[in-house]
């Protein structure tokens, strides 16, 4: 375990634990974007100084890489059409500030859905993921060429290339989100624009479901609100443009299996009773899920 995290904003040491640790091991599939192991997750704090949310102690960076360099999931990529409609709505956004589009990067673009879509719209498709099976998948089934396993620093990539950069629910999982942003400005193009998005923790969903929110799990080391992502962001020499809430779409069976998992009986006997009659007959439905939990951020690069 890595102790004395400092904030990831300002540096400070001094923090204040907000939720203690409710897990003592780690496994390769509480990595999962798909995973459903709620209510379990590492010391959660607020700094001191500037009010950011995130995870000290935690595991050492060499140990959340191999998590990651394992991961595989199937479940993900089931609900590829789903997320597509998301990505795509995120695609048509970024138009508006590049109707020629250009050169896309998708740092952490996992089997490569968006990128896949964003190649169908005639952009110039880049993207990096630490998972091996996820670039593998993009590769060979979408037949994405500039996909790379690894973390962003290792592909080199050279100043000033891109005319936009994703990072979608990937920042709230690095162990240097400043660094991070740092890293997308050298890339971008002078005029290039950044989409962000990333769990809200300061949204009314957050407060209310408080440890038991659903975003709270055991991959994601910083929980920020729109105060603290507009302040790393200006940091790191990001203007933010436009601000809204990140719609999700999933079939009703796949948030049905999230649901199951929640251990009640009164809860669970009634599950039992609505899978036996309604679910059946609905699990191929789509729905859209905005619980206003989730930001989305267009940023450009700041010309100095
Ligand atoms: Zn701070």
């Amino acid at each position: 375990m890595e102790t004395k995290i400092k904030c990831g904003i300002c540096d400070e040491k001094l923090f204040k634990v907000i939720y203690k640790s409710k897990i003592s091991d780690y496994k390769d599939s509480n990595y999962l974007i798909s995973d459903s192991d709620y209510g379990k997750h590492p010391q959660i704090v607020r700094c001191m100084n500037c009010s950011l949310i995130y995870v000290n102690p935690r595991e050492k960076r060499s140990n959340l890489e191999k998590h990651y360099l394992n991961l595989n999931d199937p479940d993900y990529q089931a609900e590829s059409e789903n997320r597509a409609l998301s990505f795509k709505k995120i695609l048509k956004k970024l138009e508006n500030y590049k109707a020629d589009k250009g050169t896309i990067l998708d740092i952490g673009c996992s089997t490569g859905i968006f990128l896949h879509e964003a190649e169908k719209l005639g952009w110039k498709t880049y993207g990096t993921d630490l998972s091996e099976w996820s670039i593998n998948f993009a590769k060979n089934v979408y037949h994405l060429k500039n996909v790379f396993q690894g973390t962003l620093e290792k592909q080199k990539f050279k100043s000033n290339f891109f005319d936009c950069i994703v990072i979608l629910d990937v920042i709230e999982h690095v162990t240097d989100p400043g660094k991070l942003l740092k890293e997308a400005n050298r890339l971008l193009k002078k005029d290039g624009i950044l989409c962000l998005v990333t769990p809200d923790i300061g949204s009314p969903t957050a407060k209310i479901m408080k440890e038991s929110w659903w975003h709270i799990r055991p991959p994601h080391l910083f929980y920020f609100t729109s105060h603290s992502i507009k302040k790393l962001l200006e940091k790191n020499n990001f203007s933010i443009l436009k601000k809204n809430r990140y719609t999700w779409y999933f079939s009703i069976d796949y948030l049905w299996k999230r649901v199951k998992k929640i251990k009640n009986p009164v809860f669970n006997f009634l599950n039992l009773l609505l899978e036996k009659t309604f679910i059946n007959m609905v699990k191929k439905w789509v729905v859209p899920v905005n619980l206003f939990d989730s930001m989305e951020v267009y940023a450009s690069k700041k010309n100095e």
